[in-house]
């Protein structure tokens, strides 16, 4: 929508500045009106949108004008319950609503930096159809409406009340989208005009419900656990290699930094120098065809097992721990992380 729309709301008509509980919309012929749309007295012809009541247009010179029950007192509900029904005839008119915008992510606390969240923005959503308190199983929204996409997204106004827990509960069990629009804030007494730019985009609004939320939810979940299993299986592999017993005897580290000349750049060598039983088992694209005895291995290290390293007594048999090192390809490599002597 146009934001320059939001310069037009200023535009309140002067008439209307009465107290907030007074009572500017009636009913005539099953559509809420406004004061200055009827005539005078018993002749507007309506009725109190919430006790169904006759209602006298009071239009004089002195007070701002309004509705005043004909017979018997105010019900006193009568500007709150025309501020929802008025919500609702313009969004059966207008056919359009703001969606919220709204995020997911996922948690990982092994990668703390994988980027697993889903964005979309605010937009504003056409509708093919609305329909008004229409019975969803269990639940009866104010309106439910047709995206032009084909997907039903339940509305709800809130005046005074917002939904309960127990239609949060049935909305969620349902899977449907549910949009819950905030006029709470909007004066009573508030003109057409402000009502409207309320409804369609200027109030508070938010998910009650998001099948888009929950479905993608979902996927980034999928998506986090074959990361793990890709990551552990390969994980399980590289120790495979190094040793099938679990057990390695440790030579020796080496930790270091330098230039390349041939690079061009800086490097650094964390290394750790140790003696495994013999490769058994070959790979994919390596056949072993003989061995035994045992090969010596190097293997990158963590300068955070320096003062570890430092007090063994080599060589010496040790088990290793190996995670993975962030953002490095396709191919997941491995870094010894924890050393435990046997
Ligand atoms: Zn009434």
């Amino acid at each position: 929508m146009d934001k320059s729309h939001e310069l037009n709301i200023v535009e309140k008509s002067q008439s209307l500045v009465g107290s907030s509980s007074e009572l500017l919309y009636g009913r005539l012929n099953n559509k809420l009106v406004h004061i200055e749309e009827v005539s005078h007295g018993l002749l507007c012809d309506c009725r109190c949108p919430h006790c169904d009541a006759l209602l006298i247009a009071k239009k004089g010179n002195i007070r701002a004008h309004h509705f005043a029950h004909y017979a018997g007192a105010d019900c006193g509900a009568g500007a709150e319950t025309a501020l929802h029904l008025m919500a609702k005839q313009i969004l059966v008119t207008h056919r359009c609503l703001l969606f919220p915008g709204e995020s997911v992510s996922v948690d990982d606390d092994r990668f703390e930096n994988l980027d697993l969240q889903r964005h979309r923005e605010a937009e504003l959503t056409q509708f093919e159809r609305v329909e008004v308190e229409k019975s969803i199983g269990s639940y009866r929204p104010d309106l439910t409406a047709l995206t032009s996409e084909g997907d039903w997204v339940d509305i709800e106004i809130l005046v005074t009340h917002g939904i309960d827990d127990a239609k949060v509960l049935e909305v969620t069990r349902a899977e449907r989208t549910m949009i819950e629009i905030d006029l709470s804030y909007l004066p009573r007494d508030s003109s057409p005009t402000d009502i409207e730019h309320a409804v369609l985009w200027k109030a508070p609004r938010y998910f009650i419900h998001s099948s888009w939320f929950a479905e993608t939810k979902i996927q980034l979940r999928q998506q986090l656990s074959s990361l793990h299993s890709e990551i552990d299986k390969s994980k399980n592999d590289a120790i495979l290699n190094v040793n099938s017993n679990e057990s390695v005897m440790l030579l020796g580290y080496k930790f270091g930094a330098g230039y390349s000349t041939g690079k061009q750049s800086n490097f650094e060598i964390s290394h750790l120098f140790c003696v495994a039983p013999t490769q058994k088992n070959g790979t994919v694209n390596f056949s072993i065809r003989s061995s035994g005895g045992f090969e010596p291995k190097t293997m990158k290290v963590d300068y955070a097992l320096n003062e570890t390293l430092k007090r063994l007594n080599y060589p010496c048999a040790v088990r290793l721990q190996f995670s993975a090192e962030p953002g490095y390809g396709r191919r997941t490599k491995w870094i010894v992380t924890g050393i435990e002597q046997v």
